[in-house]
């Protein structure tokens, strides 16, 4: 029997005072979601992606129905899933309708074939096989409805999870880069990126700069330290400092080993994350936020062996 771990995250960046509270609630119901399903006895996919979607359905995220605009104002969603037991991944890139993209990438999964469908072909996809689906005016009267602060960087969501059978998986689902340019895919539904699960060392979720993260191919880099036998917490640690070191981009990290030991580290101000872990009474949560004028935010690293 192995130790069962679900830690999510609500995106790395600066998170400001008054939607702190409103981030870690809602991080906590992530985690009881994934935690919900790993009690039932549930595999570590079907945990990251019941965690994810809790959190694509709050507009407070900029994932599933709170996505922020491309600069042509309309909504491109990105999103993963991967499991560590045989190396099966989904992922989905430029969808505009589907409204739980993460559930999107899980079907790309289940298929077995493709790893990743973007754009129309992806939201037939998501027709084909019944997925609820939003319409684009919604979303952006959405994000119109309820404006991000301009003082607020992130919001991309993620989830790592390791099950009662020791399989690891991670999710990861954004709508990407306010203001991006159409057609720009992060490093979210990446695999090796954004996300990345092997059960030999462990699962990641990234956030932040998709660009340097997807130079950098920090998910893999990161499980690859777990694979050396390093913690979660180490690991990530490292692999944030070496991405500074490499590259400008601020950025964060969610990890889970097969052990169910887990490790959190950003370079941002702040990062909300939750998790619980067999043996804790309830989950928690941190922001780990950076008051002003205290300078830039160097390396955060939390865990637990
Ligand atoms: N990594 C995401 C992207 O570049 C954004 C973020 O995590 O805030 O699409």
């Amino acid at each position: 029997m192995h130790q069962v771990t679900c830690v999510v995250h609500g995106g790395a960046g600066h998170w400001p005072d008054e939607e702190q509270e409103q981030a870690l609630e809602e991080c906590l119901a992530a985690v009881r979601a994934g935690w919900h399903v790993l009690q039932s006895g549930g595999d570590a996919v079907a945990a990251v992606v019941a965690a994810v979607v809790v959190l694509e359905d709050s507009p407070l995220f900029n994932a599933g129905v709170g996505s922020v605009p491309t600069e042509e104002g309309h909504v491109e969603m990105d999103a993963a899933v991967m499991e560590g037991k045989e190396l099966k991944a989904g992922a989905v890139a430029l969808v505009r309708s589907v409204r739980n993209p993460v559930r999107l990438a899980l079907e790309v999964l289940k298929l077995g074939q493709e790893v990743m469908l973007a754009g129309e072909a992806a939201e037939r996809w998501a027709r084909a096989v019944g997925l609820a689906t939003v319409s684009e005016e919604e979303l952006i009267r959405a994000a119109v409805r309820r404006p991000t602060p301009p003082e607020r960087i992130g919001g991309t969501v993620g989830a790592v999870a390791v099950d009662v059978h020791g399989n690891v998986a991670a999710a990861t689902s954004t709508g990407g880069r306010r203001g991006k340019r159409s057609g720009r895919i992060g490093d979210s539904p990446v695999i090796g990126a954004g996300t990345y699960a092997d059960n030999r060392g462990g699962a990641a979720s990234a956030t932040g700069d998709g660009e340097a993260i997807l130079r950098f191919g920090l998910g893999r880099y990161a499980v690859s330290q777990l694979e050396r036998g390093l913690s979660p917490a180490i690991a990530g640690g490292m692999a944030l400092a070496e991405i500074s070191r490499r590259l400008v981009g601020e950025a964060g990290l969610i990890l889970v080993d097969r052990f169910g030991r887990f490790g959190i580290a950003h370079n941002t101000r702040s990062m909300p994350v939750a998790w619980l872990r067999s043996g804790c009474s309830r989950p928690e949560a941190s922001i780990c936020s950076i008051p002003e004028g205290r300078g830039p935010a160097r390396l955060f690293v939390r865990g637990m062996d």
